[in-house]
């Protein structure tokens, strides 16, 4: 245990008896949003800071001023879990109605279904082919020579072949990460399943659905507690920090150091707003396949609240590309000079005490929300136990590598 945690945590314990902590959460976000209600549950006093003018992070909603759409004002989030835990506790937060994501692609001058499926592969082809006929056909054209894919475009070419991946993967994935797919790993494509049935519901999850009035006030439940201060447009300093006997960090864990060691690198989205009557594209999400095509996607948000009923519709065009500074960081990269990067920064961090690092941008990691709020309580218990055991907490819950 650091000196300065232990004096401090000595203090504390005299101040406000055995255990209780004076916390300070850095980001409003579905990570800090747990973790600060969780703490507080557990007897500390939180104060939740972050830089912007709403909660929820990357997941804030907000009503469209000039349609009333509920808009996902970062992109898309479905809630997709295997975790009945999870699932449970978001439930406690807030209603939420049965949502599949079924997701379209436009690509080579037509419209197909996703993620690959036997509709995707019998209209690409122009055949009318039965599961098994479509497994062999599908299996004859994969490059069996890839035995273990390690790329992007290995884990493609070895498991649909290069007609389906150059139409669907390539040109969508070097416009959404900027680079080749072959320079990125192939567990991005890894989350997208391939089946040979007529299944288009993009994630396999047992649990799936949307929160009824939006995520922002799912967290803003989350965060009411007596024990939790929120303070928006607030940004982190040393000074709030030694006011405090622990930080938990869930903005970006090269930001914590000034980005001494350089720049992790990530992908920042733009969005173009456009407004419309009635439905414009059908669905709520229409990927974008082809590389003249500037966008990856475009999303029409009364899709993502059926029960609703707008006259007006409101789309946003995305458009990926590098987060420089000042832009809000969304997919962590990890290309292989960002490893190397970021093994550096946890040896940083190893060294430092007194925070905690956690959820997407504290451990650079692609988490699902599910993923988040699983690590958020996760966290709470292993500093718990930490703190149960005397010992100094720990700066990383979980391995970011
Ligand atoms: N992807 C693709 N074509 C698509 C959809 C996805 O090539 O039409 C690739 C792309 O590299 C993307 C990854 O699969 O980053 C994961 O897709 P997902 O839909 O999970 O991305 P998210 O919604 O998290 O941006």
């Amino acid at each position: 245990m650091s000196r300065a945690f232990d004096k401090t945590r000595r203090i504390f314990k005299r101040r406000r008896g055995i255990g209780a902590m004076k916390l300070l959460m850095v980001g409003a976000g579905l990570s800090g949003a747990v973790l600060a209600r969780e703490l507080a549950v557990a007897g500390h006093q939180i104060t939740v800071i972050d830089q912007r003018g709403h909660i929820a992070g990357n997941c804030h909603t907000e009503r469209d001023a000039e349609t009333g759409v509920l808009v996902h004002v970062y992109g898309p989030h479905i809630f997709h879990t295997d975790d009945a835990q999870v699932w449970n506790y978001v439930q406690r937060f807030s209603s939420f109605k049965p949502y599949l994501n079924r997701v379209k692609t436009t690509a080579q001058g037509a419209v197909f279904s996703l993620p690959i499926n036997l509709h995707t592969i019998n209209q690409f082809y122009g055949r009318t082919m039965t599961p098994d006929e479509a497994r062999a056909f599908i299996d004859a054209q994969a490059d069996k020579t890839i035995t273990d894919p390690q790329t992007f475009e290995e884990q493609a070419l070895r498991f649909v072949g290069p007609d389906l991946y150059e139409a669907f993967f390539k040109g969508y994935t070097m416009k959404q990460w900027g680079c080749s797919p072959r320079e990125l790993p192939a567990s991005i494509l890894k989350r997208l399943p391939v089946r040979f049935n007529y299944d288009d519901n993009y994630f396999a999850h047992k649990f799936q659905g949307m929160p009824e009035d939006g995520y922002t006030p799912l967290v803003a439940r989350i965060l009411d507690h007596p024990a939790i201060d929120v303070h928006l447009n607030t940004a982190f300093t040393p000074d709030l920090a030694a006011r405090h006997d622990h930080v938990f960090w869930s903005g970006a864990l090269d930001g914590y150091f000034g980005n001494r060691l350089g720049r992790l690198g990530y992908r920042t989205l733009d969005f173009k707003r456009s407004v419309g009557h009635g439905d414009v594209q059908g669905c709520a999400v229409m990927n974008y396949g082809d590389t003249d095509v500037p966008w990856t996607r475009i999303t029409e948000h009364k899709h993502f609240s059926p029960w609703e009923v707008h006259e007006g519709t409101v789309c946003y065009h995305e458009y990926a590309r590098a987060c420089d500074e000042g832009d809000i960081p969304y997919y962590p990269i990890r290309l292989v000079q960002e490893k190397a990067l970021l093994s550096d920064y946890i040896t940083l961090a190893k060294a430092t005490g007194g925070v905690t690092f956690v959820g997407r941008l504290g451990t650079y990691r692609y988490l699902d929300m599910d993923v988040t709020i699983r690590e958020a309580l996760d966290t709470v218990e292993t500093f718990s136990a930490a703190l149960a055991a005397g010992q100094t907490p720990p700066v990383f819950a979980v391995n970011p590598l």
